[in-house]
């Protein structure tokens, strides 16, 4: 690895986990942290949940999984420029986005409805944890054990009441500090990969065509580039090397941008990152280009009538399911039961939001379907 950055996380001025453990061997302690999350359930169940379209919709869709690795590529492309902690910004991106429901949105819409009168459910609160206390893995702890660094890295948003019941991760927002610059990082890397799979996924669903796209200018200026350079080339070639082009632009603004933010704040220390605002952005003239692209995805395919069905069948499965184990929780797995009520509902949204798409949808069968098997 490169010399870090001195406002860089290292294990030296990083806080350390919650349970002191020995030191690792061999590896850094947040290459411990990325091998404890890719070694975990939640992890591996990425692979049968939603990004956009529903698992069983098209195999070559984006799912959480390769969302989630893509995140953690572009990730550690720009913290390795930035000389920041690679590993870090990779675990905190291959992390993101464990505790998603079933469904993606329209799944965590649903199951947070459900939850209004329990605390609600917010799945960048859940993502914590999953790593903090449902991974059932260890002898002497429940969750993984990770980082300080990695889960401030995981909680991107958070209410001052959820916030206050945190603890140490939760401060930041009640103390109006920022994460890491490897959070920001992270964080960033999360939206130029979906916006730009996004584009993709339309593409190959039919759901958006090139032509509505020529209407968003980070998508035109390189379409036009693509289509002039190679005039005779073939459409799915354009579609990636267009959304190749983006995803580069993006990194390489985002690298540059945050760069001379650094240069003027020039902080020395991690802390002074922690007390200096966010460091890690585009110019305004990309940022302005992303949100156009945002709008369109929103417009257009988030809200396609085809998403939404499918977003409606999703919030139909879970609230069937969320109703029916709180009205008998002898109906949930012996793990899940809880006889009062508030611990009941909070046991059933771990339930729920740890279901894959298809396990999801199985299940509401069994319990509906009186035709099929229990
Ligand atoms: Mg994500």
């Amino acid at each position: 690895m490169t010399d870090l950055a001195p406002y860089a996380v290292t294990g030296n001025n990083s806080r350390g986990r919650k349970i002191i453990e020995d030191a690792p061997q061999g590896r850094s302690e947040f290459q411990r942290d990325r091998d404890r999350i890719i070694h975990s359930g939640a992890f591996r169940r990425l692979e049968y949940k939603t990004q956009v379209f529903v698992n069983h919709e098209g195999d070559l869709f984006r799912t959480r999984l390769t969302h989630s690795i893509e995140v953690a590529q572009i990730a550690r492309s720009i913290a390795r420029h930035l000389c920041l902690n690679e590993d870090l910004a990779e675990a905190i991106s291959l992390a993101h986005d464990l505790g998603h429901t079933p469904f993606g949105h329209a799944g965590q819409d649903a199951l947070n409805a459900c939850m209004k009168t329990y605390g609600g459910f917010e799945h960048n609160l859940q993502s914590l944890r999953v790593v903090d206390k449902l991974e059932e893995r260890y002898a002497a702890f429940d969750g993984l054990n990770l980082c300080f660094e990695t889960r401030e890295g995981i909680l991107k948003h958070c209410s001052a009441d959820n916030a206050a019941r945190l603890g140490e991760v939760g401060e930041r927002f009640l103390n109006n500090r920022r994460p890491s610059l490897e959070a920001q990082v992270a964080n960033l890397a999360d939206e130029i990969a979906y916006n730009n799979h996004d584009v993709d996924d339309g593409l190959r669903s039919g759901l958006v065509t090139l032509e509505q796209l020529e209407t968003v200018p980070l998508v035109a200026n390189h379409l036009n580039e693509v289509r002039h350079a190679y005039p005779d080339l073939p459409e799915r070639r354009v579609v990636h090397e267009t959304v190749r082009r983006m995803i580069n632009t993006l990194v390489m603004d985002l690298i540059r941008r945050s760069e001379s933010n650094i240069s003027t704040q020039s902080p020395a220390t991690l802390d002074e990152v922690r007390s200096a605002p966010v460091l890690i952005t585009y110019s305004p003239e990309i940022n302005d280009q992303q949100r156009a692209l945002k709008g369109f995805l929103r417009t257009h395919l988030y809200r396609h009538y085809r998403v939404l069905r499918m977003s409606a069948k999703a919030q139909r499965i879970i609230s069937d399911l969320f109703g029916i184990f709180m009205a008998d929780s002898r109906l949930l797995p012996p793990q899940f039961q809880h006889p009062a009520e508030q611990d009941r509902a909070r046991a059933v949204a771990d339930y729920i939001a740890g279901m894959t798409d298809r396990y999801a949808i199985r299940e509401h069968r069994r319990i509906f379907a009186v035709e099929e098997g229990v």
